[in-house]
């Protein structure tokens, strides 16, 4: 089912769901699972499961290091196939520009609709990290929007190049993601909104917020998204800060403040034990004003572990 027809379906309830990462590269799928199995109770209508950039990798042969690049992460479709069938919940995978051609792109999407996978989070992907702007594939996509209007040309059945007959067409809904605090790249947030206006403009069915930890930047990103004409669901990306390095880290990949209130609480906890508890009970507050505000979804990014969300999730739904 779409995530747009879950939304429909919940009548004003606000529905909970959360993303995963795909192993490393060898490891089982067991240790997946077994961070889902407890979030299954709050029985999310859906899962994402994000697709990793390639990364520089050091192999060692015949005594010298090599560099090769790769993705280190891989299996995202194979993995919501998985879950899918497992669970029989709705899985998202997130499908990227960075990395792929747009044919590769396509057989993706092909394997997508065989697969009974009616949503893809459509997304650009960040800059590898040698590099210091995003740059495309070879024959792929510069801007999510791109990738959202190559996917709703597949919907009509229009693929890159002709086929003998087409008379089976998918129908994917498609998520962006949205910035409240802006993207890293974009000149101001008005600027990024239009951005996100051209998405959907594009066919773009919903978005995903980027994570925020103060619910005003929601709400005001929410506002100021209806005044540029953005009028599908805006689903609310939660993480909870987990150990006191996050401090750092989040501001700095994810470019979002912090608020000096959660700082100083984390920054008085004389141990990650406390830091979590911290983390947890931030985003239970959170979470709770925001489903009162009746927010369509509350999406959290597990990052693979599932204890603080189960925590969040039982004081939540
Ligand atoms: P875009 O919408 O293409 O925007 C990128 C930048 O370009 C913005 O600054 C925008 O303002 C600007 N822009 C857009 N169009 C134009 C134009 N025509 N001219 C000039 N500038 C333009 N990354 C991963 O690698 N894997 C994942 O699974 C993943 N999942 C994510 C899930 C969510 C919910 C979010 C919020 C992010 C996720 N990301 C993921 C990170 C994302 O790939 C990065 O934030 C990336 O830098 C931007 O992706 P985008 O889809 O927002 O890009």
């Amino acid at each position: 089912m779409k995530i747009t027809d879950h939304i429909k379906k919940a009548n004003g309830n606000t529905l909970f769901s959360f993303e995963i990462i795909p192993p490393k590269k060898g490891r089982n799928i067991e240790e997946l699972y077994n961070n889902i199995n407890p979030l299954m109770e709050f029985k999310p209508p859906f899962i994402d499961v994000t697709t990793s950039r390639e990364e520089y990798v050091y192999i060692k042969k015949e005594g010298l290091l090599d560099r090769k690049i790769t993705r280190m992460r891989p299996g995202t479709v194979g993995i919501c196939a998985a879950i899918k069938h497992k669970y029989d919940v709705d899985t998202v995978p997130h499908v990227l520009c960075g990395g792929f051609s747009k044919e590769e792109t396509e057989y993706l999407l092909v394997d997508c609709h065989y697969l009974g996978i009616e949503n893809v989070m459509a997304l650009r992907g960040d800059a590898m990290s040698h590099q210091k702007y995003f740059e495309a594939a070879k024959g792929g996509h510069q801007y999510a929007k791109d990738l959202v209007l190559q996917i709703q040309d597949l919907n009509r059945g229009q693929y890159l190049h002709d086929v003998i007959e087409v008379d089976d067409t998918s129908d994917f809904c498609i998520g962006v993601a949205g910035y409240p605090e802006k993207h890293i790249e974009a000149p101001s947030l008005q600027t990024d909104l239009k951005r996100l206006k051209e998405k959907v403009d594009a066919g773009a069915d919903y978005v995903v917020t980027q994570m925020f930890f103060d619910n005003k930047k929601y709400f005001d990103f929410v506002a100021a998204a209806k005044a540029e004409g953005i009028h599908v669901p805006i689903i609310p990306g939660i993480k909870p800060i987990a150990i006191k390095r996050h401090l750092q880290v989040l501001p700095q990949v994810f470019k979002i403040d912090l608020p000096e209130a959660l700082i100083k609480a984390v920054e008085d906890c004389k141990n990650n034990s406390e830091v979590r508890q911290v983390g947890v009970a931030w985003a239970i507050e959170q979470s709770k004003e925001l489903k009162k505000a009746s927010v369509p979804v509350l999406h959290y990014y597990s990052m693979g572990k599932s204890d603080n969300i189960k925590h969040i999730a039982s004081e939540v739904f």
